[in-house]
């Protein structure tokens, strides 16, 4: 089996500001499958239901047309991997196995990634590789877009990685790093101010992750009555 090595010049013509893959990976096509039927399962049940909060999806109203959102959980038997859906996957209302790859290693300096799956990892993948890395106990990640989460990250004093900070950038690596490091509770959701509408949520278990996430996207709506209302949110909430 060869290792397909990219540059990612493929990936970056068809996705631009919010799906741009930037960092370099190995693809390998998987032996067997990359996700167990359980974990398979579980990851299939909470992303239907982002997809039917429009936290995950993709609408030609919203960033240029791209699919947002990704989600990922630490494979329990090899607590080194994980797997996450596959880059530009939001559109796809049930997931495929196919849809899912398997990250068996990364590099966080060198902003390498190794992986197996049919498709390439999502883009947000270091982000996610990331928060595992910096907590053995953080099993999910949910990475969803929410204007009115995001502009209520202020008023709900939810962590924040700052708005010089982009996505995929060495930078939001150090961020996230930093965030965990001060922020102990988990689950635990933050917003990245570097990306428009950008939140994550992070948990032991999937119930715990996507609970906290729907509880603070009630307490947005609440607050939030549109964009003239609430002020930008402030990277020390
Ligand atoms: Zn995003």
């Amino acid at each position: 089996m060869t290792d397909i090595e990219s540059s990612n010049d493929a990936d970056e013509a068809a996705e631009t500001a919010e799906g741009a893959i930037r960092f370099a990976y190995a693809l390998k096509p998987p032996e067997g499958s990359v996700v167990s039927s359980e974990l398979f399962g579980r990851i299939q049940a909470w992303r239907q239901i982002l997809i039917r909060l429009a936290l995950v999806g993709q609408s030609p109203g919203r960033y240029q047309g791209l699919g947002f959102g990704n989600l990922s959980a630490r494979d329990p038997e090899q607590p080194e991997e994980f797997v996450i859906t596959a880059s530009q996957t939001g559109g796809i209302d049930r997931l495929a196995e196919e849809d899912l790859t398997r990250v068996i290693g990364c590099n966080l300096d060198r902003f390498w990634v190794d992986a197996q799956g049919e498709q390439p990892p999502s883009s947000e993948t270091l982000t996610h590789a990331m928060i595992y890395a910096a907590d053995p106990r953080i099993e999910w990640v949910f990475h969803c877009h929410s204007p009115e989460l995001w502009r209520s990250a202020g008023a709900l004093a939810l962590p924040c990685t700052a708005k010089d900070v982009d996505y995929g950038s060495p930078e939001m690596v150090l961020a996230v790093a930093e965030l965990l490091g001060s922020h102990h509770s988990r689950p635990l959701v933050f917003a990245s101010l570097g990306h428009r509408d950008g939140i994550f949520s992070c948990g032991g278990t999937a119930r715990d992750t996507g609970g906290l996430l729907v509880s603070y996207l009630a307490r947005a709506l609440e607050i939030d009555v549109g964009d003239l209302a609430v002020a930008e949110p402030t990277e020390e909430p």
